[in-house]
């Protein structure tokens, strides 16, 4: 059976337990049909389906991406490219191996609830479609806009992509001006530039960590920066490590980020400027 390139993509953004029958259902259903291909609409009804029943409390995690890979020209890496993709399976990798459920399942008395598992979400905007404020850890794709030598024809595109309204053609110096402090990094402008007159000055990742729905809902705390795959892997990583170090009867991350916020904000930044630093050398 064939599938369409963005019902493939969509399906390898799923759970990896409920990926395989998600799959195999959607198959069955595009046969049913007399199709020799599975679309995007023979998979979305079987992946709203599945996120309500599957078991994520069995494997402790549970990892979203938003639905843009393939379908969404927001994309702030642009179109036709497969990064964010990647990063998912790298982050889901890191938390299978981490092996969650069995540590979570210690303090809670009979199976884990869904309120009980780690939750990390990627969206490829910031239009964050995949709610990552509300996350234990959330990420957003980011591209930081920057001009270039290549001439600027003024046909006010940038401007009219701009929803942040940080991007002023200025016609007497026939230059693009952007305003950073407005600029939400969304990569739109970069986008829709037909000469290169604006291109990307950094491509990576915004990273919140903290966030949660349920009896007090808060919204994640945004680090500082633009974060490359290996930086968003080793933040993971050592929010893993906090969480198993300070978590006790069961408290959610989120619930230990809201109470020791300064500690674990500065603590954090001090391990990403020592992990820079090793970078580098
Ligand atoms: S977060 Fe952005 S890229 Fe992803 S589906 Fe939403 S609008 Fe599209
Ligand atoms: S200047 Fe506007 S369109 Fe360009 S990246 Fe920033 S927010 Fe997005
Ligand atoms: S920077 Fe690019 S999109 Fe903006 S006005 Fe110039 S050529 Fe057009």
């Amino acid at each position: 059976m064939k599938w369409e390139e963005a019902a493939d993509a969509l399906i390898k953004r799923m759970p990896v337990d409920s990926r395989r029958k998600v799959k195999s259902r959607a198959e069955a259903a595009a046969l049913k049909a007399g199709k020799n291909i599975v679309t995007m609409a023979d998979v979305e009804d079987f992946c709203k389906a599945s996120t309500g029943s599957v078991s994520h409390e069995s494997i402790g995690f549970r990892l979203d991406a938003c639905s843009g890979n393939g379908v969404c020209s927001n994309r702030a890496h642009g179109t036709g490219n497969d990064t964010i993709n990647q990063l998912f399976e790298k982050i889901r990798d890191l938390l299978e191996k981490e092996d969650l459920g069995d540590f979570l399942k210690k303090p809670v008395n009979g199976p884990l609830r869904p309120h009980h598992v780690f939750r990390v979400s990627l969206s490829d905007c910031p239009n964050a479609c995949s709610q990552p404020q509300i996350k234990d850890i959330g990420i957003l794709a980011a591209a930081v806009p920057m001009l270039t030598e290549k001439a600027c024809i003024l046909c006010g595109s940038c401007e009219n992509a701009c929803r942040e309204s940080a991007v002023c053609v200025d016609t007497e110096r026939e230059i693009p001006v952007i305003d950073k402090e407005r600029c939400i990094s969304c990569g739109s402008c970069i986008t829709v530039c037909p000469t290169g007159a604006i291109a990307a000055e950094v491509c990576g990742y915004r990273v919140m960590i903290g966030g949660k729905l349920g009896r007090h809902p808060r919204l994640a705390n945004e680090l500082q920066g633009i974060h490359d795959v290996e930086t968003v892997l080793f933040i993971i990583k050592w929010c893993v490590d906090v969480y198993r170090v300070k978590s006790r009867r069961g408290k959610r991350f989120a619930e230990i980020v809201a109470q020791e916020k300064k500690s674990i904000l500065s603590n954090l930044e001090q391990a990403l400027q020592k992990n820079n630093t090793k970078k580098r050398r």
